[in-house]
């Protein structure tokens, strides 16, 4: 994809991205809503509906002249499929062009499966939810457990219960099984893309904590999603909380993960909570966001004492004059928040967004 395509790109995903909220869109409004000429819009529009990614959707009149015709996505033109990969289960949906969930299927993962048995089982469920919709699928999407190189698709992870996933790479392998383009990415960087799906234009500065088996963060920070120098950015489960507190995975004492785990299983879901808080103001003060994100299924199940401690350490934490105001929201998209998220990164590559997804060779 040369400069000239990715221009043309970001503008297509634009025209999309509006498009996607659900209401008819007239020219003129598409124009002012980005901020470009309505000829520049008739151009994209019909690049737009050549591919069949959007269509006329009737006309209205307002007042004397030529009625307005209205343009509207085609949400079953495309489709993708989301797999979020844990240690025990694969939950994965098949999503139309507007990331809304036509289909979910939960398959478990035995002990101790071997990565030939892992591919096999993700293809197979990709194979079965693809069955489901109409419009081309695009692709498959695998959100996991980090740290994952979404470049090369490459899981780098060594946890309890996935040592025998270390160094797969899980992008060709899945590839040469489907023939399909695929994509992996670390779960939590999945599962922002989701959300932003479903609150478009307010993660533009965010943070979303995802609390699953461990604790991961991903950072939108001035619309960018942040990867980092060896895609290992968001390893927020493992900040201490507790100078030589519990004793972590990673070898060190008092992670947050570590002494979340501890106050679960202990029963103390206050103190497991305001490990939560800490983070997340910690991860505020840090990177100035407005918006932090809840998510995963342990935010899911305590979600009630961990919200109220969250905004608690926030408003405490951030109370100086100058402090500016962070909103904290629960994830959208409850239980298919990840599996969607890793749908939407297919998605975005038909948006002409730059992805990771590849394909099989020509
Ligand atoms: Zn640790």
């Amino acid at each position: 994809m040369g400069p000239l395509d990715r221009v043309a790109g970001a503008h297509d995903a634009a025209v999309l991205a509006v498009a996607r909220r659900g209401e008819p869109v007239s020219r003129a409004g598409l124009a002012d809503a980005l901020q470009v000429t309505p000829q520049a819009i008739s151009k994209i529009l019909a690049r737009l509906i050549d591919r069949g990614l959007m269509a006329e959707a009737g006309t209205i009149s307002s007042g004397p002249g030529k009625p307005t015709t209205l343009y509207s996505i085609v949400p079953s033109s495309r489709r993708a499929v989301g797999l979020h990969l844990t240690r025990t289960r694969v939950h994965g949906v098949v999503t139309d062009l507007t990331g809304r969930v036509l289909e979910r299927l939960v398959t478990p993962i035995p002990s101790g499966t071997a990565v030939p048995e892992l591919i096999a089982l993700l293809a197979e469920t990709a194979r079965t939810l693809a069955a489901h919709g109409d419009g081309e699928l695009l692709g498959v999407g695998v959100g996991m457990p980090g740290p994952v190189d979404s470049e090369t698709g490459v899981h780098l992870g060594v946890s309890p219960g996935t040592e025998a996933w270390h160094d797969a790479a899980i992008r060709d392998l899945l590839l040469a099984e489907l023939g399909l383009p695929v994509l992996v990415d670390h779960d939590s960087r999945s599962a922002l893309v989701g959300e932003s799906w479903s609150q478009p234009g307010l993660l533009h500065n965010a943070v979303l904590l995802l609390v699953e088996d461990g604790i991961g963060a991903a950072l939108c920070l001035d619309g960018t999603i942040v990867r980092g120098a060896h895609s290992r950015a968001g390893k927020a489960g493992h900040m201490v909380v507790q100078m030589g507190g519990e004793p972590c995975t990673c070898g060190r004492r008092g992670c947050a993960q570590a002494e979340h785990l501890a106050a679960l299983r202990a029963g103390d879901e206050q103190r497991a909570a305001d490990v939560l808080a800490t983070v997340v103001l910690d991860l505020v003060r840090l990177v100035d966001v407005d918006r932090v994100v809840l998510g995963g299924r342990s935010v899911h199940a305590h979600h009630g004492p961990t919200m109220t401690a969250i905004r608690a350490a926030i408003d405490e934490g951030l109370s100086g004059p100058d402090s500016g105001h962070v909103e904290v929201l629960l994830s959208t998209r409850g239980v298919d928040l990840i599996a969607a998220g890793a749908a939407c990164e297919v998605l975005e590559h038909e948006y002409g967004l730059p992805t990771s997804l590849v394909g099989p060779e020509q």
